[in-house]
């Protein structure tokens, strides 16, 4: 009798389970289930700061909103390393905003974002960069992730946002294998070369190019400059010969695509815009 109760509970509880983890299902069609199929994977992992001056301050806003509406990220980082996760990975969170990145528009839906806790106007703690490449590394290889395909927010929104700030360490990260920056070893750019096609190629959206080259010189030479810069032509050449060497999985035949539309309309700054 107690095991037959027992079974009756086990059955309960995965009845239970059933109910409440099975997919939405649409009425309108029979349901004939098929078990080739997966989670949706995020292609891209987007890095911000968060430009307040707390972890704690910054999970609120995360969980709740601010004036411009609900914003949230999947996972946020305590400049002491600590990591909160505030989204599933398979969940859209509201983080990009109007965004494009190598012909991939609305961010949103295909990236998986990290807030660095960082006011914009300070180092990166290492503790902080340490949790990073260890949650970058995990993010990677659990959703197949190109690695190269780390980018920061300024890079697919560069009108309307800055962080990570000019003190984030991209070449670090680059050298941990993560995100992308120039070998230095491959020469100067041939006769011809063209570095706002290159610029296109690395995956910047040219519909303001000005803010296009800022948003470049702040991830690759720590500066904002919306202005060409003597040496760009051969940190865009080398990008290019290391993005044209990938694998032809990799999506960079769509990069050459970078849709060239009218800039959206200029928002904040910081965590507090916008981003759905
Ligand atoms: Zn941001």
């Amino acid at each position: 009798m107690r095991l037959l109760l027992l079974a009756l509970a086990f059955a309960a509880v995965a009845l239970a389970g059933c109910t409440t983890t099975s997919p939405p299902r649409n009425p309108l069609a029979e349901w004939h289930a098929s078990p080739n199929h997966g989670p949706r994977r995020a292609r891209v992992i987007v890095l911000h700061h968060t430009a307040m001056d707390s972890a704690e301050g910054a999970l609120r806003v995360l969980q709740t909103g601010n004036a411009g509406g609900p914003v949230s990220s999947h996972y946020l980082i305590g400049d002491d390393g600590r990591r909160y996760q505030l989204v599933s990975e398979q969940a859209r969170a509201w983080h990009a905003g109007d965004s494009s990145w190598a012909g991939i528009s609305d961010l949103n839906s295909t990236s998986i974002g990290i807030e660095l806790d960082n006011n914009g106007h300070e180092p990166f703690s290492e503790a902080q960069i340490q949790s990073l490449l260890v949650l970058l590394a995990d993010i990677v290889e659990r959703n197949g992730i190109q690695p190269h395909l780390v980018v920061g927010h300024g890079d697919i929104a560069p009108t309307k946002k800055d962080d990570p700030s000019a003190w984030f360490p991209w070449q670090r990260l680059a050298e941990a294998g993560f995100g992308s920056w120039p070998t230095g070893g491959v020469g100067l750019p041939p006769p011809g070369f063209d570095p706002w096609a290159a610029l296109r190629l690395v995956g910047y959206d040219l519909a303001d190019p000005g803010a296009a080259l800022a948003a470049f010189h702040r991830h690759y030479r720590g500066r904002d400059d919306r202005t060409w810069l003597p040496g760009d032509d051969v940190i865009l050449h080398d990008l290019q010969v290391q993005l044209m060497a990938l694998p032809a999985s990799a999506p960079r035949t769509d990069m050459a695509q970078g849709s060239i539309g009218t800039p959206p309309p200029d928002a904040g700054e910081r965590l507090n815009s916008p981003v759905r």
